[in-house]
């Protein structure tokens, strides 16, 4: 199978290629030439298996230029026993509404984000040893909080690896920014930018696809890649368990293999509900993707209307990383829809970039009102939510209370009863405040961040995770705040070439 660039189809590479380049040369990301399907057999067979055997036969699918025992290697190593809490790796959990929360978040950093970034570093470096065997490989991530702590965990000390981090300085949670601040290893760097999210991302795609940059490293012997969701190495991973959810949905009874199910995601780059896309086009019956936002709205508006617009005001809310204006991974949904029409996905991605607005046509919108149901609210509802689905017996964090907001006003307004999962995408403890406040009304201002987690503990009873817990008293390692402009200067300080 190979792999070509949402803007420019004469591309066609392997996906070891793909993985290892992390984005096209013409600023497109890369999607499979066509999607792999799986039949009900398939999904039977799966159902008998364990995760990580699932998670091998999916990635064979996709990852065709891997060998079985290269495969092998990488997925054993990602979920090997002991760095996932659950032994289900990303364990159902049902809840009073009736719907099943997907624990995504039982990983080493907290976040949804491990059940990609344990696994890329694996499937980076393989795909390196194929294709740029003596390059190093450095990693630029811009991140809205939790990514950069994933993926610094999954690239720490992995030989031929660099990882340098940025972040907006005034737009992740305190525990959040500890995470990262903290991070151990020797080939780790942090940065904070005065900017939000948006301005990150830019940076690093500027800084990834500007060919004098690229120049000036690989006279280094280095060459750049992504571990954000713009790498198709970020996305495979995740459509392993929205197939997995679905066999473990049949092995409790919940449905027959055959009926179809609901998935809601709370979403702010596109990247895990476009992998809940994936799993449909495979085969996996999905009958509505329900796509979750706070309030930055703009794919709510984007899904209902076929107007992109991101002329809007920017919200810092209680769920941060869904504090997103352009959601990239989009630009691989609309490559799909529109038949994979090169010339249009260009020129709605020039719009956006010039104007910061565009408007597919009626063929693209009919399919999106029926792929897509959308919703969002506001930081009062995603509290209330919290306090309520605490009330009747589960503690959920900011992000999936967005979820499950946005998943129990769609049922109200459609009747739409369907077997749902609710992604849900971050442990409460890394929101403390937040969901303190939720769930207690208030929070005494004389507490930080770590009294407020043992508040929690109190009022719940839940357990911390115990990597949360650990980082109180830690010192920073790094403190660098930089303007947004100076992104470029900050990577090759780092690197140590000039
Ligand atoms: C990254 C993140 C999201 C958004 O996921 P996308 O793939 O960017 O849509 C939602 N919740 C949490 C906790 C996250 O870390």
């Amino acid at each position: 199978m190979l792999y070509t660039s949402t803007r420019d189809k004469s591309v066609r590479v392997s996906s070891a290629q793909a993985i290892a380049q992390g984005i096209s040369k013409d600023g497109g990301l890369f999607v499979p030439e066509e999607i792999p399907q799986i039949s009900a057999d398939f999904i039977d067979v799966l159902v008998g298996m364990d995760y990580i055997s699932r998670a091998k036969q999916v990635l064979a699918l996709y990852l065709t230029d891997f060998t079985p025992e290269e495969i092998d290697r990488c997925v054993s190593g990602a979920y090997k026993e002991g760095k996932f809490s659950s032994e289900k790796v990303s364990p159902l959990k049902k809840i009073k509404n009736g719907a099943n929360i997907l624990e995504l978040w039982r990983g080493p950093t907290c976040a949804f984000k491990d059940m990609a970034l344990q696994l890329l570093p694996y499937l980076l470096t393989t795909a390196a040893k194929k294709t740029v065997a003596d390059k190093e490989i450095v990693i630029l991530v811009a991140t809205s909080g939790d990514t950069g702590k994933a993926a610094l965990e999954g690239f720490r000390d992995v030989p031929g690896t660099r990882i340098m981090v940025f972040y907006p300085n005034d737009g992740v949670s305190p525990m959040q920014k500890l995470q990262m601040t903290t991070q151990e290893g020797k080939n780790v760097c942090v940065c904070a930018i005065n900017g939000n999210f948006d301005d990150a991302q830019n940076g690093v795609k500027k800084i990834f696809t500007d060919p004098a940059v690229a120049e000036k490293l690989a006279e280094n012997g280095m060459m750049f890649s992504s571990a954000n969701s713009i790498n198709w190495g970020r996305l495979v991973p995740q459509i392993v368990y929205y197939i997995s959810a679905y066999c473990d949905m049949i092995q409790n009874g919940e449905i027959k293999n055959g009926d179809a199910i609901n998935i809601v995601v709370p979403t702010g780059n596109f990247g895990n509900i476009l992998a809940a896309y994936y799993a449909k086009c495979m085969g996996v019956p999905v009958k509505k993707l329900i796509c979750a936002s706070n309030a930055n709205n703009v794919l709510t508006d984007f899904l209902t209307t076929g107007v992109y617009d991101r002329n809007r005001a920017f919200y810092t809310t209680t769920s941060p990383s869904m504090d997103i204006l352009i959601s990239s991974n989009l630009e691989r949904l609309l490559f799909h829809l529109c038949k994979e029409d090169d010339d249009r996905v260009r020129a709605w991605m020039q719009s956006l970039s010039a104007n910061g607005t565009y408007t597919v046509e009626e063929d693209v919108k009919t399919q999106l009102l029926t792929l897509f149901a959308a919703g969002c609210c506001d930081d009062e509802a995603t509290k209330e939510t919290i306090r309520k689905t605490f009330a009747d017996g589960y503690l959920c964090d900011t992000h999936t209370a967005v979820a499950v907001n946005v998943f129990e006003s769609y049922t109200k307004q459609t009747g739409d009863s369907t077997p749902t999962v609710i992604a849900s995408t971050a442990n409460p403890f890394k929101f403390s405040a937040a969901v303190l406040r939720a769930v207690e009304g208030s929070v005494p201002t004389d507490t930080d961040e770590f009294d407020q987690v043992e508040l929690l503990i109190e009022k719940t009873g839940d357990p911390c995770p115990p990597q949360l817990a650990t980082l109180r008293g830690k010192t920073p390692r790094f403190t660098a705040c930089c303007e947004k402009d100076d992104m470029e200067r900050q990577v090759y300080e780092m690197l140590g070439i000039r």
